[in-house]
């Protein structure tokens, strides 16, 4: 019986993998990706591994969750070390709950090894700081594919929370994020940026507000968007003499409202 790694695999820039997943990668007998996987990434996996494209793309599915649970619970009795590679990190929206129980009831062994989720790499590719204490104390991690019931998303209480909002899955069209956003009581001039395959050769950014953000023409995907005071981008900070931050009112910000592609 050989052991299920479910491995982080970053944004997509093979240097912002963990030593630990590299040298996973390096032993490999079998890996199993999702599409998002960079092929810059898959470029360090043992060359006599078996690597398993199990991405789903444009509604294209190639794989059914079951039947990815089921390959991996077969190739443990099969090989030694099998990596289950995933964008990000495993256990953000990454469906590790359902391969995590299924593991468990086969009495495979496993084990996680995180990795930068696209939350922080945004950020980074940004230049912003997600809980700049000056303007949220919290951070949230959401999608905006919608549940429903218990797991419908709670605007009011989210935005009333006074979070960064983290949005996963953003879609192409943002104007009903926007409208739910604005609704719930977020400002109409509330920075958002829009990151699109952050750490990527191909990167691109949008800085807007959530008033203009549907009239911008989406980015390509993978795409990211972060809400929140935070998200301005900054022409120059003010710092005083002793390196501290200064008072809201004495930093210069880019005007909110214009977009720099
Ligand atoms: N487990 C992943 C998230 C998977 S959900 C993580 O921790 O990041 C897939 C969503 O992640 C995409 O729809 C997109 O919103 C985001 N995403 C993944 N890689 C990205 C990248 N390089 N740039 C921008 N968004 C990305």
């Amino acid at each position: 019986m050989g052991k299920v790694f479910l491995v982080g695999a970053g944004p997509g820039d093979p240097e912002l993998l963990t030593v630990k997943a590299v040298r996973l990668l390096n032993a490999a007998d079998v890996v199993l990706h999702d599409a998002l996987v960079s092929p810059a990434i898959l470029d360090i996996v043992r060359k006599q591994a078996t690597v398993i494209d199990i991405g789903k793309r444009c509604g294209r599915k190639l794989l059914t969750q079951d039947e990815i649970n089921s390959l991996l619970v077969q190739h443990a009795r099969s090989s030694d070390v099998v990596i289950r590679l995933k964008g990000g990190d495993p256990s953000v929206f990454g469906r590790s709950g359902e391969e995590i129980a299924t593991l468990t009831a086969a009495d495979v062994e496993f084990e996680i090894v995180p990795g930068i989720t696209t939350a922080l790499a945004a950020a980074a590719s940004a230049k912003i700081s997600l809980t700049d204490r000056r303007f949220a104390s919290s951070l949230t991690l959401m999608t905006a594919h919608r549940g429903s019931g218990e797991h419908a998303v709670e605007w009011n209480r989210l935005v009333n929370s006074g979070s960064t909002i983290a949005i996963y899955m953003p879609g192409s069209d943002y104007r009903e994020l926007s409208i739910q956003l604005r609704s719930a009581g977020l400002a109409a001039d509330t920075p958002c940026v829009v990151v699109s395959n952050a750490a990527l050769p191909q990167e691109q950014k949008l800085y807007t507000s959530l008033e203009r953000l549907p009239q911008s023409a989406a980015l390509p995907a993978a795409a990211f968007l972060i809400v929140g005071r935070c998200a301005s981008a900054i022409e120059k900070v003010e710092i005083d003499s002793c390196g501290l931050y200064p008072g809201t009112g004495s930093q210069t910000f880019l005007d909110r409202n214009k977009e720099i592609a």
